[in-house]
């Protein structure tokens, strides 16, 4: 293996190089429904060489045994998650993620803390510079923040957290206190505590207080807000990781990092606009409130008219125009194909059908895209909200297909509602409206939905698979 750590530095780079290229061009690719298949696999090739190349860097002074335990355990970690996890479990999925890369910055900051700290003990002087020790603080605060806010927000996405204070924990007073003692203790850590023993005092201190503020910062998030503060977390975990790279001086982490942190943040960016909603409000203005509401009860409904398969094939049976807007029930039922096959048998009726998307329907960005380019539905079909938006107007059916939040008119009609300000799709102005769903329960940010009382909606109770099934049928059969 001696080879292995004479290998020139040139080449190293060169490979890092590469790979920070290929992660370039994958992230490019991920951004077009078409291509991100393949911008996946190129990312994971990208981060096959950054392995490799690390190494060779790292060959001759690891133990190779260690090393190989680590690469196997989390292959296979990763790929059983990966199998396993259920395409409506996927953001929680994404939240821990999150989380881990948050964990592994604090991990390998204070790994070197600790090494620090015991060559001391041998006698010798700190190799911390304020350089070091400064990227350190800042690994062991984003991280912390990054990984304690991450699996709030998996215990949140999952329903495993509701209430948006655990103890005092959640208050914006103490939240204030927090991030003072954050940055007090960075200062300490990065500028006055190295060479001296307290070093190590300095960031365990940070990490636990920063770890307390994540949950603070994240537990009284809620409701509508929550794919915001998904993506600001991964641009947090990036920032992170970009941190690390400077405390082990590896140019690959700090690209690497900087990559997420920046595509996370243009991507929080697009999903504060999507929803209407400044950084700051998400952040900031829902302190000791949970953001979502707790009506929406089916005894908050006094006027509901409902249809049956039979009766909503005939209204089917003369429409021209039909737009179908999926949402979150359409995951849980895994309902994509039968809404193709439905589609398919309109569109052989001389019918135009049409898909809107809202940008946070679903749990994660681009969860519908996915579930229907998994049902071979052309791409052509699919139009965003504010290309559709205005076309319900003119179109005979909506058919609303397990989605509630995104097609809510108190959004664009009741200041006073918790989604007020989200843009939303007007379903209602369709001629008719059928909103397929189980009951008349509330959809994640827990509001009643008016949509479901107007005059011209036909609520179509049932589990979305099974009902396009008969609607399917029954169309079939006319
Ligand atoms: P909603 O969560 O508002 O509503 C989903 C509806 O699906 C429920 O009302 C439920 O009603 C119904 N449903 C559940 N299972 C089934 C089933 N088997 N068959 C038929 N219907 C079913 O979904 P939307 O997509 O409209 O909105 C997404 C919400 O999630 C927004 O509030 C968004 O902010 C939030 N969010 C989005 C994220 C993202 O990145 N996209 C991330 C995190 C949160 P019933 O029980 O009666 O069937």
């Amino acid at each position: 293996m001696l080879f292995l750590g004479l290998v020139d530095s040139t080449l190293i780079e060169s490979l890092y190089m590469l790979s920070a290229l290929i992660f370039i061009l994958g992230i490019k690719r991920l951004s077009g429904v078409r291509t991100a298949r393949g911008g996946n696999a190129l990312a994971s090739l990208g981060m096959a060489i950054a392995i490799i190349a690390t190494m060779l860097v790292v060959g001759v002074k690891v133990n190779w045994l260690v090393l190989a335990g680590g690469i196997v355990a989390g292959t296979v970690i990763g790929a059983l998650l990966a199998i396993r996890v259920h395409m409506t479990g996927m953001p929680e999925l994404v939240a821990f993620f999150n989380g881990m890369g948050g964990a592994a910055s604090v991990c390998v900051a204070l790994a070197e803390v600790a090494l620090d700290l015991t060559k001391q003990r041998d006698g010798a002087l700190s190799s911390l510079g304020s350089d070091k020790a400064v990227a350190i603080a800042a690994s062991v605060l984003i991280g912390a923040v990054t990984l304690s806010g991450s699996l709030v927000a998996f215990g949140k996405l999952s329903g495993k957290i509701k209430s948006s204070r655990i103890g005092p924990i959640g208050s914006q007073g103490l939240n204030a206190v927090m991030a003072v003692a954050c940055i007090a203790l960075a200062v300490w850590g990065g500028f006055f505590a190295t060479g001296s023993g307290s070093i190590d005092l300095a960031h365990w201190g940070l990490a636990i207080v920063a770890l307390l503020l994540g949950i603070g910062l994240v537990v009284p998030i809620g409701g509508a807000d929550m794919p915001v503060v998904i993506s600001l977390l991964n641009s947090y975990s990036g920032l992170a990781a970009c941190a690390t790279g400077f405390v082990l001086h590896n140019n690959l982490l700090i690209v690497a990092g900087s990559l997420v942190g920046a595509s996370g943040l243009i991507l929080t960016q697009i999903m504060c606009k999507a929803m209407d909603r400044s950084l700051t409000h998400v952040l900031f203005a829902k302190f000791g409130d949970d953001g979502g509401g707790s009506g929406g009860g089916a005894d908050e409904y006094t006027s509901v008219k409902s249809a049956g398969p039979e009766e909503a094939a005939m209204i089917l049976d003369t429409a021209t125009s039909v737009i179908i807007v999926p949402g979150y029930g359409m995951a849980v039922a895994q309902a994509q194909h039968k809404v193709k096959e439905l589609a398919t048998v309109l569109e052989a009726r001389g019918c135009t059908v049409r898909y809107a998307i809202h940008p946070v329907a679903g749990r994660m960005p681009g969860h519908m895209n996915v579930l229907l380019a998994e049902a071979d539905v052309p791409y052509e079909q699919l139009f965003e909200l504010e290309k559709i938006n205005g076309d319900f107007q003119t179109t005979d059916v909506a058919i609303v297909l397990g989605a509630n939040d995104v097609v809510n008119p108190a959004a664009a009609e009741d200041p006073a509602s918790p989604i007020a300000g989200m843009p939303v799709l007007h379903v209602w102005e369709a001629q008719t409206v059928f909103v397929i769903k189980r009951s008349l329960s509330p959809g994640y940010a827990g509001i009643k939905n008016g949509l479901f009382e107007r005059e011209n909606t036909m609520m179509c109770f049932g589990d979305a698979k099974g009902f396009l099934e008969e609607l399917i049928a029954e169309v079939k059969e006319l």
